[in-house]
């Protein structure tokens, strides 16, 4: 029997650390607010997730290109961005406790959430970039900034990725890395970090294209959720009102997920416009304008992105993929992922350690193929079912002393709990691999 229990943070955040998907950065030393590390299980989902999501982006309308941008950037990079000078969030610090928020994500008068004074310093503006020299010179000339989005690299690199691949407008430049933000209050596990990864899309066309683009990318994004599986009750769109726009957005969307902390945005899509092709041109003084060979003008074109957070989605697909549910009276916990993003997608398990020669034989064979597969020998099969349902395993593969005899093995589907016993010969047709 399924129960539609919606997990707390609490619980999401003890499976990760029991099975291994994420840890506190250096835990042993007492974690670092807002870092994490990801471990085996984390790491092979959030390769899955990069995987599906490049794939997601194929467009008919153009040709999509990759970038990896490097993580420091100079200063000039971030003023023409308007990072320098706009980057901020207001910070507000409790004079009795000490303790500090976002000025913007609490009622002032209603006194500190943490000891109920109402003291409160001046709201200040804190700039959120991480600041660093390059080299051992102080002088200004070597400021840097660890990049805090990953779209700027694809700016700065307009005019070499299009004089280097045979590529014509409209066409996409997608980049996956990292982006640091020093963010006053990091909290609710992966969902604001200070460290995190991002997966940005900046679709570059004609001007007259970047209102209907932006609606095509829209319906594109949306069609990713659901080909990934997310319940899409929990999924709505806000569009941005006026005043809610960003310094460089002539449109703004943001995709939300409804997690057990509220609506929360998962993916923004932006219509930039020529807002930073044009700010880069004027500060850096190179001309980032192409030239039209039908109407014979040189114009700016102009940005549609798509952004979306890694660690964030990994969240989502966590929150989204857990279940409890109650078979033969005993309750398990069961992450339905989609098989896709599973981090091991098949579980070899020998009945006895006597037939563990046998059952790797299987497990190699898949293996080989480059599938991430778990050979599991230890606690009895239901245990060893159990253990494979709560990290996502579609399919659990029992080999037993009958296959001695009749050359089959037993098929457990995750979802279902329905067993088959299947042809050793025909398992790979019969598991789709
Ligand atoms: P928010 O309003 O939640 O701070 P944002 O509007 O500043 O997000 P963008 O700058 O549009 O976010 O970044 C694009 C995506 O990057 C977001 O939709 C989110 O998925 C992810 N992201 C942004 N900040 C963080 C963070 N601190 N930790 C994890 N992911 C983040």
């Amino acid at each position: 029997m399924a129960t539609d229990i919606v997990p707390s943070l609490e619980t999401i955040v003890s499976l990760c650390k029991r099975r291994g998907f994420v840890y506190p950065s250096a835990d042993i030393y007492g974690g670092l607010n807002g870092v994490y590390d990801f471990g085996h299980l984390g790491t092979l989902i959030k390769q899955n997730l990069r995987t599906l999501w490049i794939h997601s982006l194929n467009s008919p309308r153009g040709e999509i290109v990759q970038i990896e941008g490097a993580l420091l950037g100079p200063e000039a990079v971030w003023k023409a961005s308007g990072h320098v000078d706009g980057f901020h969030d207001p910070m507000v610090d409790c004079k009795a406790c000490k303790k500090r928020y976002r000025a913007d994500e609490l009622d002032l008068k209603k006194g500190c959430p943490s000891c109920g004074n109402n003291d409160w310093t001046e709201i200040r503006q804190f700039n959120m970039m991480f600041k660093t020299q390059l080299g051992a010179s102080e002088s200004a000339a070597t400021l840097s900034y660890l990049r805090p989005e990953t779209a700027q690299a694809i700016f700065t690199n307009f005019k070499n990725v299009l004089s280097t691949n045979r590529i014509k407008i409209p066409f996409g430049i997608a980049q996956m890395g990292k982006a640091f933000r020093n963010e006053i209050t990091p909290k609710q596990f992966l969902f604001r970090m200070r460290e995190f990864e991002q997966m940005e899309m900046q679709w570059f066309c004609k001007p007259d294209q970047a209102a209907p683009e932006f609606e095509n990318w829209v319906q594109q994004r949306l069609s990713f959720y659901e080909m990934i599986g997310i319940n899409l009750n929990k999924i709505r769109t806000h569009n941005h009102s006026k005043d809610e726009l960003a310094h460089y957005a002539a449109a703004a969307l943001d995709i939300q997920y409804e997690f057990p902390f509220g609506w929360k945005e998962l993916e923004g899509i932006h219509n930039r416009s020529d807002f930073d092709l044009s700010q880069h041109t004027k500060h850096s003084g190179k001309d980032l304008a192409v030239f039209d060979e039908v109407t014979k003008t040189s114009y700016t074109p102009h940005v549609v992105e798509c952004s979306v957070g890694l660690d964030r989605l990994f969240l989502t697909v966590l929150f989204d993929a857990y279940h409890e549910d109650t078979i033969d009276g005993e309750t398990r916990i069961v992450l339905k992922l989609h098989p896709a993003i599973a981090p091991i997608k098949l579980a070899f398990l020998p009945l006895t350690q006597k037939l563990n020669e046998q059952t790797y034989k299987v497990y190699e064979f898949f293996t080989q193929k480059g599938i991430a597969c778990q050979f599991d020998t230890t606690g009895s099969i239901g245990k060893r079912y159990r253990r494979q349902d709560e990290i996502g395993t579609p399919f659990c593969i029992t080999y037993d002393f009958d296959s001695l005899e009749d050359g089959c093995v037993t098929v457990r589907n995750r979802d279902t709990t329905k067993q088959e016993r299947v042809q050793i010969e025909d398992l790979a047709q019969y598991l789709g691999f």
